[in-house]
């Protein structure tokens, strides 16, 4: 038997760890359940998976929170602090699920204290990659790629020899308006972008992928997780979403793992690792699949793959800046407030206008968070609508 916590519980990626532990509950013991604000949600959570502790970030959602877990045995507790807290209770496994920036200090705090991290909070390895790394090799930590791309590459990745890949190739689904123009994408509505013709996800990385900007930071994720360097890591679009990622040798072998576009596979590895167990997923049908087609990615259509490559290639800070104001543009686009071509536009702005100095510890990636969420928000009330 396994313990685990899962912070971000209520979310697209903690919804599918727990469908993976209700199909074989004897393998799985339940610690921390954590949420932003959905107490109601989250208790219902914590009640069923029998878990022993339920934190919500919000201060202001704890009423609601104890209202509802009154009269079982399930200690609840609220705040930022609580979560960190959270985070250092010894667990087998760590699911780190919690979407942005936000989730770096648990995701953190998870690391230091050591066992498995499955990863999906790709948000904490752009900001503070080497941080994390850092903690992991001081902790003995074992950080497991959860983003299905990452989840693909590591399980292909002759980490033995890296210096016999030649390159990595992430496959991009292409998003929901891979075949718009230019003109058709100006108009895209909030619901629009998240209607994703693959994948069933979080809204924040949705639109990520309707502007390509996931892809990028996953660039960034790929940098930092893989022996390779940037000019290693390229992107293909690839609209079926059955390869999952590739990894070019140097004799000319190209590996890549292929399944049915569903994220409980690469989080039943990460999460049982190294161990594969039984999933609910569908088998992949390759005939009903029929084609695999690729593509080159549009730059002038989805600028934000070039934005992250630069990032990537300053590293330093300028990841941190490059996530915070696509946070600040892809939260006022999702509000109506910033038409879609603008969460490039505000990226682009706000990277022109932040230097790019070294991180060495957490307060220099803080002070960077938050002068580029400044300089986004003005972007934002400035074309505000
Ligand atoms: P989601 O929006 O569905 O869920 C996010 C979770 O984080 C929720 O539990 C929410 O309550 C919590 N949360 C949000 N803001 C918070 C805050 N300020 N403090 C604490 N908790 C907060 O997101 P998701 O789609 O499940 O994605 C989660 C992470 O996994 C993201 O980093 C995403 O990029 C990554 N990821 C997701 C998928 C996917 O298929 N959904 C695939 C690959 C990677
Ligand atoms: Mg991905």
């Amino acid at each position: 038997m396994r313990s685990v916590s899962i912070f971000g519980a209520t979310g697209s990626v903690g919804i599918s760890a727990l469908e993976l532990i209700a199909h074989e509950p004897d393998r799985w013991s339940v610690d921390v359940l954590t949420a932003n604000s959905s107490a109601g949600d989250l208790a219902a959570q914590a009640k069923a998976c029998g878990a022993r502790l339920a934190v919500v970030a919000d201060e202001g959602a704890y009423g609601d929170l104890q209202a509802a877990l009154a009269g079982t045995d399930i200690e609840c507790a609220a705040g930022t602090a609580a979560l960190e807290e959270a985070a250092r209770r010894p667990v087998d496994v760590t699911l780190a699920a919690i979407v942005g920036a936000a989730g770096l200090m648990p995701t953190l705090r998870a690391v230091e204290r050591g066992g498995i991290i499955a990863i999906a909070n790709k948000e904490a390895l752009v900001c503070a990659g080497p941080l994390v790394t850092a903690a992991a090799r001081d902790s003995g930590a074992k950080l497991l790629p959860v983003d299905s791309e990452h989840n693909a590459i590591f399980q292909v990745f002759d980490f033995e020899t890296p210096e016999s890949v030649s390159r990595i190739i992430l496959t991009a689904s292409g998003g929901p308006f891979r075949t718009k123009s230019l003109d058709e994408m100006r108009a895209m509505t909030p619901a629009q972008a998240v209607a994703h013709p693959v994948w069933s996800m979080g809204a924040k990385i949705s639109v990520d992928s309707a502007t390509l900007m996931n892809k990028g930071l996953e660039m960034i994720e790929a940098a930092r997780l893989f022996p390779v360097r940037a000019d290693q890591i390229d992107v293909i679009v690839h609209p079926q979403s059955i390869v999952h990622s590739f990894v070019e040798y140097v004799d000319g072998s190209v590996l890549a793992q292929l399944g049915s576009p569903d994220m409980k596979t690469p989080i039943a590895y990460a999460m049982a690792y190294p161990k594969r167990i039984k999933t609910p997923v569908a088998p992949l049908d390759l005939i009903a699949a029929a084609r695999l087609e690729f593509e080159e990615p549009d730059p002038v259509r989805f600028p934000a793959l070039r934005l992250a490559r630069e990032a990537m290639v300053a590293d330093g800070t300028a990841p941190v800046s490059l996530n915070a104001a696509n946070e600040v543009a892809v939260a006022a686009f999702l509000e109506d407030r910033l038409a879609f071509l603008d969460i490039a536009a505000a990226v682009d702005h706000v990277m022109a206008r932040m230097s790019t100095c070294a991180v060495a510890t957490l307060g220099d990636i803080f002070a960077c968070d938050a002068e580029a969420r400044r300089i986004a928000k003005d972007f934002v009330s400035a074309r505000g609508r």
